[in-house]
């Protein structure tokens, strides 16, 4: 007789939780307008806002919708190819799959969500379980429609907006940074991947 062991649901967060978004975003920006007259070096961690309207100013001077090239940043292929895991993240992820069923869940874009799933597989093949959802206007909120977490589940995500949107009764924001989005939030907080650890496993 298979013995089934039933394991509690981590969902966690993709871009800006589990991986350094705008870290490779920044990189990108830096690379496109460094001969540029107005440049200035684009600090990932001094990243505020959606529209990355602080810390890549150029996307707001050259671009009459700045959402509409941050999605084609978040769309490339080099976006993918030097996106990082925060540190300790692979490590903490790997060792909680051993406790925990992990579940990924992300929204993406029509452009971007195979490019998600293959880096996730490529470098988390552990993960077993990817929830993807695809939102074709979204700003960076993307799962007010996850609804389905079910109460036991613990949540991991830096949006404040997906963590009320849904039913899990363990609810963790993660702050690598202040942000305008993570203000709306008196809930428990994690800065880093160590402090995961130290409280999950
Ligand atoms: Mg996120």
């Amino acid at each position: 007789m298979t013995e089934i062991m039933t394991k509690r649901d981590l969902y966690i967060d993709f871009d800006s939780t589990l991986v350094m978004s705008d870290k490779s975003f920044a990189r990108m920006y830096n690379e496109k307008y460094k001969d540029d007259p107005e440049f200035v070096k684009a600090d990932w961690t001094k990243h505020w806002s959606w529209s990355y309207s602080r810390i890549c100013p150029l996307l707001h001077k050259y671009f009459d919708d700045p959402h509409l090239i941050t999605r084609e940043y978040y769309n490339s292929e080099e976006f993918f190819v030097h996106l990082e895991f925060f540190p300790d993240a692979k490590e903490t992820v790997e060792k909680l799959s051993e406790k925990f069923n992990v579940i990924i869940c992300t929204s993406a874009f029509p452009k971007n969500a195979a490019r998600k799933v293959l880096w996730i597989e490529e470098h988390l093949p552990l993960v077993d379980e990817i929830i993807i959802l695809i939102n074709k206007s979204g700003q960076g909120v993307g799962k007010a429609r996850v609804p389905m977490m079910e109460p036991e589940a613990i949540f991991i995500d830096d949006h404040p907006v997906n963590l009320h949107s849904t039913k899990a009764s363990e609810k963790y924001l993660f702050k690598s940074h202040e942000t305008d989005y993570s203000q709306d939030w008196d809930g428990a907080i994690f800065c880093n991947w160590k402090e995961i650890g130290q409280a999950l496993l």
